[in-house]
Parts: structure tokens; sequence; C-alpha cells
């Protein structure tokens, strides 16, 4: 663990209200700070930058993870799609973003280019305008009935 690395002291806490699952090698958590249910991170519980450096058993789990969040993701209401995204600019420790892409998105004039939806600007656009201080009772909601079906 390098010095200072927000997911990493995030793993090491033993009460996270937002952690859904934590398996042998991987953790899923809901996104803080937006308010879209369904928002999911999947990491390693080891720090590594990027999924090159997992190893077989490491990727294996974390591969798991995130097809099981994925189809857990689309049984939620008008839920589309699963954007998946990874960038490693902000928080170096490798962490896959599950964005469930609503139909109420897609009805937003600013979020389609010539007419269909342009992920990338999407994206952006909605963490931007779902953003909040504190989880929502919506959103805390949906993570204990995520834990209670260990997914
Ligand atoms: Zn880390």
């Amino acid at each position: 663990m390098p010095t200072s690395c927000s997911l990493c002291e995030r793993i090491q806490l033993s009460e996270d209200p937002l952690v859904i699952r934590r398996s042998s090698h991987s953790l899923l958590y809901h996104m803080p700070g937006i308010d879209l249910p369904g928002y999911l991170v999947v990491a390693p519980l080891r720090h590594v930058e990027h999924a090159g450096m997992l190893e077989d058993a490491e990727l294996a789990d974390l591969a798991r993870l995130q097809a099981t969040a994925t189809k857990t993701i689309l049984e939620l209401s008008g839920v589309r799609r699963v954007y998946t995204l990874s960038f490693g600019e902000v928080l170096p420790h490798l962490h896959i973003h599950l964005f469930p892409r609503t139909d109420v998105m897609v009805d937003d004039p600013g979020s389609l280019h010539e007419g269909v939806a342009d992920g990338p600007r999407l994206f952006d656009r909605w963490r931007k305008r779902l953003a909040i201080s504190a989880p929502s009772a919506q959103v805390a909601e949906l993570v204990e009935r995520m834990k209670k079906r260990s997914v």
C-alpha cells in the first residue's frame, strides 16, 4: 500500500456503509457522492494500478464479481446498459466503475450526439448532475438490499 490511497483505506475499514461485498480478492461498493442507485465500483483488495498487475486468482475473482454486479445492475428499473470504465487518474488503485445508464438519461438531449447516447458525455453530465455530499436514502436502501442477497 502506498503512503496514501483512499481505496486502500476503504478496504482497511471494518465497517463501511457503502461496501456491498468483499470476496477473496475483491471489493464491491456503491459509488460515494453520486445519487445514482446501482452505480457500483469493483476493485481488487491489493493495491495495483492496472489489471496487468493482477495474479490469476485475483483477476478471476474480480471478473466474477464484476459480472455478477453487472447482472444485478441490469435488473434495476430503467437501466438498459452498464457503462464500464477505469481511468486511474485521481485514484491510482485499480477500480472499475459500473455506471447504470438509465432511460431517463437518454431522454436528456444534452446526453445525445446525433440522436444517439454519447457515453462519455452522458457519464460526465450525469455524474455532475447527481453529485451529493452524503448517500441518499434510495442509495442506502439499495445497498442494504444488495448486501442481503450478497450482490
Ligand atoms: Zn490502494
